[in-house]
């Protein structure tokens, strides 16, 4: 037996396809919380029913990798019938094999009655036995990323350990999806947008996001409405999860760390698509956000061209040092009529003077879209820089 595991073991290691030392890497790396690791189990998970699927297509048979025996042929042929009834439509029952597994290890297809049940055990169709598989799987790899998790945790510190140790506190954020568009112009202006220099790029957002902004480090929280439309913002400009996290409960100072992982965590996992229905959330655009809730005392979200009216309009503008007087006119004059993505694009004009000549920033969503906004205005300062640098001796 020990032979027959080395000679796999051996065998995989050559296979690219198995690639078992980037499995391990990964599971070194994504064990540190629970959010990487919830991740992490659910794109293994899918791995690994993709790959049980592949071997028994290519014809390698589970009782051979995974050590499960099918039933014989005259068991399989005395409950021919009953087990004829739960093959799926695409199974032959000449040429399915059946598996017998304690009914506790599938639970779920004996709920939903997929199996056939007799003596305690559950006889189950090949295709059927994937999903017992990747239970036992998803259990056993949980139960494994907790142990190294703590391991990892009360390692003491010594010379192979900080060599590897950024590396692998690091890997998660380079695989953790983001909007590519803004994230690459923050990437060029130093680094990818994270919890801790997230606050220098306040000036590079548009006046609904700078509002926000503002309003969640006055009030030390945000309301529903403006943790969505910040949030999404932020997710799209390219803020991982985990940074958005820590990013909140650092500025979610009016509440304690314990109320905040109970109350406002899971809406930030949610955004993400990581809790609840796992859907794609997307950032508002202008439209959505001028034609959706107007806000009311103590909330930040909405458009402040369209929500704010125009005496304080005026007075944020000049507060922010936005423009001179007539230039501050100008934005009025368009939001007294109604044009307010117009007044927004008037505010991004006045704030990049000569970025309409300069053919790297595309301005073309500006006042359509805050991450249009929040994307053109990071161009512009990496431009203006290199313009500065070319003209330095
Ligand atoms: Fe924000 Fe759009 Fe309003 Fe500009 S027009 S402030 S980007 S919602």
């Amino acid at each position: 037996m020990k032979a027959a595991i080395e000679e796999a073991d051996a065998e995989n290691l050559k296979d690219p396809d198995v690639d078992e030392l980037s499995h391990f890497i990964l599971r070194l790396s994504y064990c540190q919380n629970e959010e990487l690791r919830r991740w992490f189990l659910d794109k293994e998970c899918a791995l690994f029913q993709n790959r049980l699927e592949s071997r028994s297509h290519d014809g390698r048979s589970l009782h051979k990798s995974l050590a499960l025996t099918p039933i014989s042929q005259e068991e399989k042929e005395s409950m021919s019938k009953e087990l004829q009834a739960f093959l799926s439509p695409r199974e032959v029952f000449a040429k399915t094999e059946f598996y017998a597994v304690p009914f506790q290890q599938a639970l779920t297809l004996v709920s939903s009655r997929q199996c056939f049940l007799k003596g305690g055990k559950a006889y189950v169709s090949e295709s059927k036995v994937h999903s017992i598989l990747t239970l036992k799987f998803r259990s056993h790899l949980s139960r494994i990323l907790v142990q190294m998790s703590n391991l990892r945790k009360n390692q003491t510190i010594d010379p192979e350990k900080a060599r590897i140790e950024p590396l692998l506190a690091n890997m998660s954020r380079v695989l953790v999806d983001s909007e590519p568009s803004d994230h690459m112009a923050v990437h060029q202006m130093g680094g990818p947008l994270n919890a801790s220099n997230l606050t220098q790029y306040k000036e590079n957002m548009p006046l609904c996001m700078r509002q926000l902004h503002n309003g969640l480090v006055k009030d030390g929280k945000l309301k529903h409405w403006g943790r969505l439309q910040y949030g999404l913002f932020l997710k799209g400009a390219g803020l991982s999860m985990e940074e958005a996290l820590g990013f909140f409960q650092r500025h979610f100072t009016a509440v304690t760390g314990e109320k905040f992982q109970k109350e406002y965590s899971y809406n930030i996992r949610h955004m993400y698509g990581k809790e609840g229905k796992r859907a794609t959330y997307t950032a508002y655009n202008c439209s959505k956000i001028i034609m959706g809730n107007a806000p009311n005392a103590g909330d930040h979200h909405g458009c402040p061209f369209k929500h704010y009216d125009a005496q304080h309009l005026g007075t944020l503008l000049q507060s922010l040092r936005i423009g001179t007087p007539e230039e501050r006119s100008e934005i009025l004059a368009l939001k007294k009529s109604n044009q307010f993505q117009l007044a927004c694009a008037k505010h991004f004009e006045v704030m990049h003077p000569g970025s309409i000549k300069m053919d790297n920033v595309n301005q073309d969503n500006v006042g359509n879209h805050p991450n249009a906004w929040f994307r053109a205005s990071v161009s512009y300062l990496e431009a203006k820089k290199g313009l500065t640098a070319d003209v330095t001796p």
